[in-house]
Parts: structure tokens; sequence; C-alpha cells
């Protein structure tokens, strides 16, 4: 288990910090073609949270500037509570937790943390304090501790224990055969789309962050996959600021909030309760993906 530490120590803080939200958010877009324009500003202090709420005022954001993509987005996240975000496949989803990560700045408007503008902290100590458990998490090809202790720079064997148990990994690791040491990904043992996902959960929980950003964390999997991992995340959000992205909605009907985005617009936004009686965007979301649950239903049968 002492392995663990050995490669964490080779690269700088930055580097790592900057690597691990590109490992992080891999899936999720390719920084790497992208020139890094976000700066930390000169002198800029760490985020300190007392209590973490998420703010976005008024954000416009467009990748390419002749194309907007989120157009004057304000919601806000109290601290402790779980909002969800939901909407067809291109309304700017993904972008909101990419600007959050500060992968890239607003064109006009502000994201605040705990009342501070992200812009003006550091990248590195707004990164420390958001987790993120993307759609498909991406492993190094290095031991199962290893790929958990990612999640902060100086976890400690009894840390990476801890989360593995938070993760519900423990009885997948018992039966490794070097436990901990037992190397995953392309050159060594092939994990399924579940149990990548709680070593995403787990490494999470290593890092231990205030907030909490789960980009469609458990659409690739199975149904009842899904539901082992989504009873896993609810224990591991609770006390914790988060914030589901969703696919499908019954995931996130216990959502404090659900705020339905279509077009980089917020065009509703309510409990699950109130989203259905309104009868508007979700409840025809709602209707159809229920309509299509039923007809896997009865082609099961
Ligand atoms: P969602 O997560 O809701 O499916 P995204 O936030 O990923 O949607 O994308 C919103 C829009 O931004 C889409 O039209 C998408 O094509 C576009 N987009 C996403 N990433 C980039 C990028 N790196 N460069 C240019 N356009 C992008
Ligand atoms: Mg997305």
């Amino acid at each position: 288990l002492t392995q663990l530490f050995r490669p964490l120590d080779m690269l700088g803080t930055v580097y790592r910090t900057i690597r691990q939200g590109l490992i992080d958010m891999a899936e999720m877009f390719r920084l790497m073609d992208t020139d890094v324009e976000v700066r930390d500003a000169p002198g800029a202090p760490a985020l300190v949270i007392a209590r973490p709420s998420v703010a976005f005022e008024d954000v416009v954001f467009g990748y390419e500037p002749d194309r907007t993509i989120l157009h004057g987005l304000s919601f806000e996240v109290p601290a402790g509570q779980h909002f969800a975000i939901v909407g067809p496949s291109g309304a700017g989803k993904s972008t909101i937790a990419r600007l959050l990560f500060r992968f890239y700045d607003p064109q006009s408007g502000r994201i605040l943390i705990d009342g501070q503008d992200i812009r003006a902290v550091t990248q590195a100590s707004l990164r420390a304090q958001i987790g993120i458990v993307p759609q498909d998490s991406v492993l190094f090809n290095e031991s199962i501790g290893y790929n958990i202790a990612y999640g902060r720079d100086c976890a400690s064997a009894a840390d990476v224990e801890a989360a593995a148990q938070g993760a519900a990994l423990m009885g997948l690791i018992e039966r490794l055969p070097q436990g901990f040491d037992t190397e995953v990904g392309e050159r060594g043992l092939k994990l399924s789309g579940g149990e990548k996902q709680r070593v995403a959960i787990a490494r999470t929980l290593v890092k231990n962050p205030p907030i909490l950003l789960l980009d469609e964390a458990t659409s690739a999997l199975d149904t009842r996959t899904e539901q082992d991992i989504l009873a896993t995340l609810h224990r591991v959000s609770a006390n914790r600021t988060s914030i589901s992205i969703a696919h499908r909605l019954s995931t996130v009907a216990d959502a404090d909030r659900i705020l339905v985005l279509q077009d980089g617009r917020l065009a509703e936004s309510g409990s699950h309760a109130a989203l259905l009686r309104r009868d508007g965007l979700y409840a025809e979301m709602w209707a159809r993906q229920a309509a299509d649950a039923e007809e896997l239903g009865e082609a099961a049968e």
C-alpha cells in the first residue's frame, strides 16, 4: 500500500491540479485541444468556504464568439442543498459544470461560491473544493489504490480505505488478488462501468469536497447498477452542496430543486411535484421517459 504515495509526489502541485481536472473532465470535453485562456488573477487568494453556496448571476457564455450557449443564466444553490439540472441534449448542462470548474470564463455575468467570484480566487483552490463524478470515469493504468488516492495529494492508507468503504468498493477489493495494489485499466484488471464509477466516487470521497458535481454519473450504467450507484451517491452527497446533471429524470426526482435547461436558458424550475403540476417541458419529458420505460419493460417480458 505504500506504493500509493510514490507517484503522487512526482509532479508539481499546480500541474497536478490541472491534470487532475483534465482527467476528471476528460470525457466531458477535450481541453487538450483548447488553449488554456483561464489564468489566476495576480495575487489571487485561495477560495475559503464557510457555507458552500453556488450562484450563477446572469451568465452569458459561448465557446465561439458568434455562438452563444448560455444566454444570461441565473440560479442559486443554497449551501447543503441538492439541485438537479435536466434538459435536452445540447442544452448547455455540461457547459455549466465546465464553467463552475473554471475551464472557461463567462463572457459576462458572475459565478459565485459562498459569495466569492470564482475568477478572483486561485484555480487550484477552486478545483480542490469541487468533486466531480463524470459519466465515464477515466482510470490510470495503476493500482486501484493509486486511482482512489488520486483525489488528494497526501492521502493516507486509512483515508483510501475509508473512501473505498464509503463507495461500497471493499467487497470488490477484498476479492482482488492483490487488494488495493491490484493494477486496473487497460493493462490490468478490467473493471465494469459500475465499478469504475465506484472508484470515481471513492476518489471524490478522498478529496472530501464541500461541493459535488455529478454529470450524468450513472447514465452509462444499466438500470440495476444505476440504482446501486445512486444509493451510494445519495449517502455521499449528504452534508454537501450537490448539483446532479441527469438524463434520466427518475434519478433526480427527489432533488430540492430541478432546473430545466433548454437552449441555454432556464425554461422552468421547481420541485418534481411542482414541475409536474406546471405541465410544461419537464412534465412532457417525464411522460415521455415513463412511456419509454414501460415499453422497455414490456419488451423484456
Ligand atoms: P449538454 O451537456 O446539455 O448536452 P453541452 O453543455 O455539452 O450540452 O453543450 C452545449 C452546446 O455547446 C452544444 O451545442 C455543444 O455542441 C456545444 N459545445 C460543447 N462543447 C463545445 C466546445 N468545446 N466547443 C464548441 N462548442 C461546444
Ligand atoms: Mg452533457
